[in-house]
């Protein structure tokens, strides 16, 4: 899978185990670039041990001294804030700030600058950002867990770029056999309706919605070929009852 050309910038951090959270949450996500500004303790165990199987993200995560050397060669940056910041900068949800990561990416590098778990980003810092994520959140606790910030802007990069490997129509993982087609389906309502004419449950000359309710039931479900063959036996032998007594 190709990664996209974006660049997540953690400012300052000061535990170390949400720079391995965040190391995970991006892993998971397909992404791998990793920048740190001035972290307060880093290496770390605790780095190490909260990114688990995504320590080569820390690995080759860049570390600077300042913001502008981690911005360096990067067009287009996106800043991240828990609370309004009222500083005249577009502010978008996630999905309106991947969908603009993916397209100003095609352009050039891309940032994300993540701030600190007290104080989040400086007002210069915010100076330099083209646009601002605001994840929408209770109003009365705004403020995420930084590697949840990172977690959620990351899936929403996986989304927006089709690369949901998991997502399938319902049920259709479970589907060996082909949908049954109208014939087929027409087959089992004849075969519903003689036999529950034959059990005395529809009468003929008064069959009200029962056969529709019936109909509306099964074409909602995809039936498919097997299942109707199942069906079928079902009706055979509660006729063959029938019959017998
Ligand atoms: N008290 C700080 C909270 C910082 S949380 C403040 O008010 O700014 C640490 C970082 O996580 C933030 O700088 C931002 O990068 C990210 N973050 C946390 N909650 C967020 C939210 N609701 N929307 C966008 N980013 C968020």
């Amino acid at each position: 899978m190709d990664s996209v050309d974006v660049k997540f910038v953690l400012v300052e951090t000061s535990h170390p185990g949400n720079i391995g959270g965040a190391a995970r949450a991006m892993k998971n996500m397909c992404l791998d670039q990793l920048a740190l500004v001035n972290p307060n303790r880093y290496p770390s165990a605790d780095a190490t041990s909260r990114a688990s199987g995504a320590d080569d993200i820390l690995m080759n995560a860049g570390i600077h001294e300042t913001v502008d050397q981690a911005l360096e060669g990067c067009a287009f940056v996106m800043g991240t804030s828990a609370r309004p910041r009222g500083l005249y900068i577009p502010e978008l949800t996630p999905k309106q700030c991947a969908e603009r990561i993916l397209a100003e990416s095609t352009q050039g590098k891309v940032a994300v600058l993540f701030g600190r778990e007290d104080s989040g980003l400086t007002n210069g810092e915010l100076d330099r950002c083209n646009a601002l994520m605001r994840i929408p959140t209770s109003q009365e606790y705004s403020s995420l867990n930084l590697a949840a910030a990172v977690q959620v802007l990351s899936y929403e990069l996986m989304i927006q770029r089709g690369e949901a490997p998991l997502q399938r129509p319902i049920g259709e993982g479970e589907r060996r056999h082909p949908l049954a087609n109208a014939d087929e389906m027409e087959g089992l309502f004849n075969h519903i309706e003689e036999s529950i004419i034959a059990t005395g449950f529809l009468d003929p000359e008064n069959p009200r919605q029962v056969m529709r309710r019936l109909r509306r039931l099964f074409n909602r479900a995809d039936v498919d070929r097997n299942e109707v063959n199942i069906l079928r036996g079902i009706l055979t032998s509660v006729q063959e009852t029938v019959r017998k007594v």
